[in-house]
């Protein structure tokens, strides 16, 4: 080969290491030294033939930097570097810098050169762009296909969450959520005339299973009932829930009347009533159903579910009743009676509690032992009312605790200020002693462990001398054995401050006389229906007044003074004396009268 310009005869190492050097180290090739070298050779190569070759094509430029950005020689520097080291060595390095542009026939290779360059570089921006968009374009088909996972698990997460916000984990009922959700739209808008019924459900016997086996005895048992219940919910088509605990639920969607639901509620007892066994023990569970049953229009899923609540808990107190059905006049009356123990504290605050008094008189001088204190609430609304309205509340609630030591308090104060009181009585009869007030004692309030404390503070604040304060107990707070703590002693420490106590309404709770006499007491009150025979039929009254005398006699056998209730008679005073009973109280000696209009007649005559 004797043209130095023909391809066979170029030697392109000496640019070829220029090259790899220049390129060297601007972008991240995978590629080692050896490997980048042989491959830039090929390139140059291509260059080489491309310069000299007739007729002459500079797209071999845009081609070669197509292939080296492809071999990921893509960074602006490689592209810089390598114009750089092609202008400056390719011609010198080839060994044909030397051709004289000028003469003719000899191709101009310097110009040639030049557009080799031009392209290479429109071929490197070209590749590099298409390089980016398709890597842009890879990364949104991979944007795209995650977001689509995503979508796809979020929908199957949703549905898995709205299966779990709207089912019961343990037996996979419907929940309360749900059956509340669906009561919602029964009752929004229902076609006219539309009834349904709802049956709460709860288990007899369940907690008291659980209890004694364990909890995982008491889940195996609520998985037992709700498969049977949703046997019933399927050949129903009625919507059956747990509604947490123990408590289930039908909703008994187009009922034509009240029947319809009982026969739901009956069916469901008698489904639970097929025994549970486990482990050779048959588990003594039953259920019990409150039923509401009631027009769809005009009605709020709220009341709905407290109605069905209610009677629940009707049935389960009832104990032998499997079901009930709401009672809108007894719910009534339970909500009132509700309000009155939800306004008491309020109550207690503002001063609305106070006392009236009602004489208790010796039997055989007709004058005045001592005063009975009565509790009375002057309620803003109601008017003043009585005990039997509000102190059985306040022992359910425990305000009889505070309450009664406030009752006590005035009690004593205005005890305290009757001998100062001036005699207004026409013909006063003095009062042999100074007469003491008489408190009534609540259960709850003998269990209280501060109860003596406070006793002995409250005769300390008001001035009181002890031996004019009698506390009036029930039998059944004595010696109840669910009474906890001792009451026993805490009546020996009351005694011991000097107060009297007295058994109330003796007689009318256990008949058992044995603890009587062990008892730290000085008095007790028959109870009103001594003097009127039994509680139930009457007795003819020879036979109720031996029976008087024989218990007058119990009470002095003991050393305590007897008192009779409900004296409403002459006749009663009269027979009270003959039984040789020493105190009567009743309508006949005076009504239960305000602080005010008893003070004056403290000392005057009680006959
Ligand atoms: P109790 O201790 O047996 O009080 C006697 C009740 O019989 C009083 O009713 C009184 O008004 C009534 N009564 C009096 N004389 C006659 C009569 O001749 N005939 C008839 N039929 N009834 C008569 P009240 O004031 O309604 O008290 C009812 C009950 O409330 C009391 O029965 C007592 O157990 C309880 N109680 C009253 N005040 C308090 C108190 O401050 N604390 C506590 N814990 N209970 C109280
Ligand atoms: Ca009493
Ligand atoms: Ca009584």
């Amino acid at each position: 080969v004797t043209d130095p310009a023909h391809p066979a005869a170029l030697d392109v190492a000496p640019f070829v290491r220029a090259w790899t050097r220049a390129v060297n180290g601007t972008c991240h090739v995978p590629m080692t030294r050896a490997e980048k070298s042989e491959f830039l050779r090929g390139l140059a190569e291509r260059l080489a033939v491309a310069l000299v070759a007739e007729p002459f094509d500079a797209t071999a430029g845009y081609w070669v930097a197509t292939d080296l950005v492809a071999a990921d020689f893509d960074a602006p520097e490689a592209l810089g570097r390598t114009i750089a080291v092609v202008n400056d060595r390719f011609l010198t390095d080839l060994g044909l810098a030397e051709t004289d542009p000028h003469r003719s026939g000899q191709p101009n290779l310097r110009a040639r050169l030049t557009d080799l360059v031009q392209a290479f570089a429109t071929g490197f921006a070209r590749a590099r762009h298409d390089r980016t968009f398709d890597a842009q374009e890879e990364i949104r088909v991979a944007a795209l296909t995650a977001r689509f996972a995503a979508e796809r698990e979020l929908r199957a997460s949703e549905a898995r969450f709205r299966y779990a916000a709207t089912h019961d984990a343990l037996t996979q009922l419907p929940n309360r959520a749900l059956f509340t959700q669906r009561l919602d739209e029964l009752v929004a808008g229902p076609p006219p005339g539309a009834r349904f019924g709802v049956c709460f459900i709860g288990l007899d016997g369940f907690q008291a299973v659980k209890n004694s086996l364990g909890p995982y005895v008491g889940d195996n048992v609520l998985t037992v009932v709700a498969e049977r219940l949703r046997g019933f919910a399927a050949e129903s088509g009625h919507l059956v829930a747990r509604l947490g605990g123990d408590e289930f639920a039908v909703l008994v969607a187009e009922t034509t009347c009240l029947d319809d639901a009982v026969k739901v509620a009956d069916r469901v007892a008698a489904l639970l009533d097929e025994p549970i066994r486990r482990g050779g023990l048959e588990l003594p569970i039953s259920a019990r159903v409150g039923v509401v049953e009631q027009p769809a229009t005009g009605t709020d899923t709220v009341d709905v579910l407290r109605a069905a609540d209610m009677t629940l808990h009707w049935v389960k107190a009832d104990g032998k009743a499997r079901w009930m059905v709401f009672d809108p006049e007894r719910n009534a009356r339970e909500v009132a009676r509700y309000r009155l123990s939800a306004a008491m504290p309020t109550a207690l605050n503002r001063g609305e509690f106070t006392l009236a008094y009602q004489p208790l008189v010796n039997l055989g001088d007709g004058t005045l032992a001592g005063l009975e204190a009565l509790a009375r609430w002057r309620h803003p609304d109601h008017g003043l009312l009585g005990p039997e309205e509000f102190v059985g509340l306040a022992e359910d609630t425990g305000l009889i605790v505070p309450l009664g030591i406030s009752l006590l308090e005035e009690a004593c104060r205005q005890a305290a200020g009757w001998l100062a009181a001036p005699n207004s009585a026409p013909q006063p009869l003095p009062a042999a002693h100074p007469p003491y007030v008489s408190v009534n004692l609540a259960v709850r309030q003998l269990r209280n462990p501060g109860l003596v404390g406070e006793v002995a503070a409250v005769l300390d604040r008001t001035g009181l001398v002890p031996h004019r304060l009698q506390l009036e107990i029930t039998e059944s707070a004595v010696i109840d054995p669910a009474t906890d703590g001792d009451p026993v002693s805490t009546l020996q420490a009351l005694a011991d401050l000097g107060i009297r106590i007295a058994i109330d309404d003796f007689g009318t709770g256990y008949s058992n006389l044995g603890y009587l006499p062990t008892l730290p007491i000085h008095g007790i009150k028959l109870a009103r229906y001594f003097l009127a025979g039994t509680r139930g039929r009457a007795v003819a009254e020879p036979t109720a007044d031996a029976f008087l005398a024989n218990l007058v006699s119990l009470g002095h056998t003991l050393g305590l003074t007897v008192t009779a209730e409900g004296v409403e008679t002459a006749t009663h005073a009269r027979r009270l004396r003959a039984a040789g009973c020493d105190v009567g109280q009743g309508w006949y000696f005076g009504r239960p009268e305000l602080a005010d209009r008893i003070a004056n007649r403290v000392s005057g005559p009680w006959t």
